[in-house]
């Protein structure tokens, strides 16, 4: 069982491992991002309420973001393990979690940090706005979610390298590689500890082609 986080600036291709990591260890993944959409989508009150910061490019107030974790964190899927995506992504959001998984008792086994230079990103991010349409991939936009991933999740990450479980991987390069390298960090930070079982080794990539 892992409870995971998985950080990386937008277009560092966080979907794509998110799927892979949660398949290889059977656990749930959880992104932030993807919630927020399918609300907006879907107009519900809690989408009505996040629209406007999604497009443009701000976070969510910690106070929405928050209690919308825990209740996913409550749901019974969440129970043997997961992957936070996107989350969390502010120092307040950190103290948050500890406090969530604290008051069960867990605690984080590993945050998986994806690097990229900028250059590429915005590259990989405005291809995607041909493909998906995404309300907050213009160029303008994809400059506010860059520099507020760089100026609030810099601390973020510093945090979890003092608890010593940050462990980093360059996302540059084609999807296969990027998995390699991820399945070859997260082996070598967890160990062959037998609480950590990998369910599949299936490397296929056809459930991986998002960005
Ligand atoms: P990206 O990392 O590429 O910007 P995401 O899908 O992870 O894309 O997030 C999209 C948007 O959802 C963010 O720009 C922000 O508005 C909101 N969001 C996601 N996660 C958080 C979070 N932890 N705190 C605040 N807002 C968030």
């Amino acid at each position: 069982m892992i409870r995971m986080l998985l950080i990386g600036p937008p277009g560092a291709g966080k979907g794509t491992q998110a799927t892979y990591i949660a398949k290889k260890y059977g656990i749930v993944s959880i992104s932030t991002g993807d919630i927020f959409r399918e609300n907006v989508k879907n107009q519900t009150r809690l989408g009505q309420i996040v629209e406007s910061y999604l497009d443009s490019g701000q976070f969510v107030p910690d106070s929405v973001t928050n209690e919308m974790i825990r209740e996913r964190l409550r749901q019974d899927d969440a129970h043997n393990g997961f992957l936070l995506d996107g989350y969390p992504r502010t120092v307040s959001q950190v103290h948050f979690l500890d406090e969530v998984l604290a008051n069960r008792g867990y605690e984080l086994d590993l945050v998986l940090q994806l690097t990229a230079q900028m250059e590429e990103l915005v590259q990989r991010l405005l291809l995607r706005a041909e493909r998906e349409n995404r309300s907050d991939d213009t160029a303008e936009v994809i400059r506010n979610r860059m520099a507020l991933y760089f100026e609030q999740t810099t601390p973020v990450t510093s945090r979890y390298g003092e608890r010593g479980i940050l462990t980093r991987v360059d996302g540059v390069g084609s999807i296969s590689d990027v998995c390699t390298r991820v399945s070859t960090a997260l082996d070598l930070a967890l160990g062959s500890s037998s609480r950590f079982t990998t369910v599949s080794a299936d490397n296929s990539l056809e459930w991986a082609l998002q960005l």
